[in-house]
């Protein structure tokens, strides 16, 4: 059995192939700058060096046709032909309250997914035109979507209802949805299954940490709360986004910059964050030059940072009454050595401890926390393909 797994964005189309007898990957690919000059597909298969493909693609479809033919070639591809592709999996960012969960793709699911663009204007609608394209180049092979929202739809309603009127979640869907759902719930039962424990026994706190970032409190498996909202900007700082602040700041700096709701969103989606803060760039790894360096901006936006999710592991942990499972994922929650020893410094007294030692580790799953440590800390990196091709099998099976 084997499922390709799509992610697309409005320029750019991810791709991995996976043999679903032992996940291993296939192939695995990118297409960039789709419909703009220069587009080019970077196609690799195990043991060999990276295809690179520079050809025009106009569209998704165009581009999706060269990554089909990509996975045939005969030199660098990885299958015979498209009839060994069982079904398709694709990531959708926000399903809205339609699904709870993964479903087969149908005319229907198509409608629903559009009538949910309102609440996802930047990412619904490539991650449909993707589905559509798909559809009409393979119109025989089954195809299941995969929700970033589904995973929190568990939470309950005094999770995610704001302090604003009611007739506003009633009439317009203003919620707390919450998104990285698919990696959320991969990397909690991963820290289940590492631990030798049943997932419904665990209260976990998951730290998806990466250039968007958030934060989910799983308790017995179930998503209770996470810090991502309405929209992907609510919460933890992020790398260009602001995270949580005083709303009266978004009117305040309208009227100071002349502002209108574009050019504030812009703001606060583009130009804040670490990057914001620092001045110096948006990737964490500049910054941590930077402040160690020197740079004060670019230290102080690590410790807010650091801060911010310690507040948030704080909160989960009195909402949940305690933790068990603390989980660093993404690529700062995987990478960073110091990330993770400045989040969980001086949370001994809660039951949290690092192992200075074990915590020396880069993208590779493993326990960090202390032996006499409460909590364990686990560093795993995410693989939220997997988890589309998962749920893509269960659901076509
Ligand atoms: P992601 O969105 O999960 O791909 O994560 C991207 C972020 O992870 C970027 O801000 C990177 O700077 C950060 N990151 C990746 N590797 C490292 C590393 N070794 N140390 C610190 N940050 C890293």
């Amino acid at each position: 059995m084997k499922v390709l797994v799509i992610n697309c964005g409005s320029s750019s189309l991810k791709y991995q192939l996976i043999d679903m007898t032992d996940e291993s990957v296939l192939a695995i690919g990118l297409v960039e700058r789709i419909g703009i000059d220069g587009s080019v597909l970077k196609h690799e298969t195990p043991g060999r060096d990276k295809e690179i493909i520079e050809e025009p693609m106009q569209d998704h479809k165009d581009a999706l046709k060269h990554v089909m033919d990509a996975l045939v070639n005969k030199e660098y591809g990885a299958i015979k032909s498209m009839d060994e592709i069982n079904a398709v999996g694709h990531r959708v960012v926000h399903a809205g309250e339609k699904f709870a969960s993964s479903v087969i793709i149908t005319d229907e699911v198509v409608k629903a997914l559009e009538e949910c663009i309102e609440l996802a204007p930047l990412h619904n609608p490539p991650n449909l035109i993707g589905i559509n394209a798909c559809r009409e180049i393979l119109p025989t092979i089954p195809m299941v979507a995969v929700f970033d929202t589904a995973f929190h739809q568990t939470m309950p309603k005094s999770s995610y209802l704001y302090g604003i009127p009611y007739e506003y979640y009633t009439d317009f869907g203003v919620r707390r949805y919450g998104f990285h759902g698919t990696s959320h719930k991969y990397v909690s039962y991963r820290a289940a299954e590492m631990l030798g424990k049943d997932i419904k026994d665990l209260k976990i706190i998951t730290c998806h940490l990466g250039n968007g970032a958030s934060v989910a409190a799983v308790d017995g498996g179930e998503v209770v709360d996470t810090s991502m909202g309405f929209t992907p900007l609510e919460g933890l700082i992020m790398g260009t986004r602001c995270g949580d602040m005083d709303p009266a700041i978004v009117t305040f700096l309208m009227k100071k910059l002349n502002l209108d709701a574009d050019g504030i969103n812009d703001v606060m989606n583009k130009k804040s964050g670490v990057f914001g803060m620092s001045g110096v760039s948006s990737d964490f790894r500049d910054i941590e030059n930077a402040a160690s360096e020197g740079n004060e901006r670019a230290a102080i936006a690590l410790e807010t940072y650091y801060k911010r999710v310690k507040k948030y592991i704080g909160s989960y942990m009195a909402e949940m009454g305690g933790v068990d499972v603390i989980v660093f994922t993404a690529g700062l929650g995987e990478n960073s050595i110091d990330a993770r020893e400045e989040i969980c410094g001086g949370l001994e007294r809660l039951g949290i401890s690092i192992d200075k030692v074990e915590n020396k580790v880069r993208g590779k799953e493993k326990v960090i926390s202390a032996a006499d440590s409460a909590v364990k800390v686990l560093c795993i990196p995410t693989n939220e393909e997997v988890m589309i091709a998962r749920d893509t099998l269960e659901l076509v099976k």
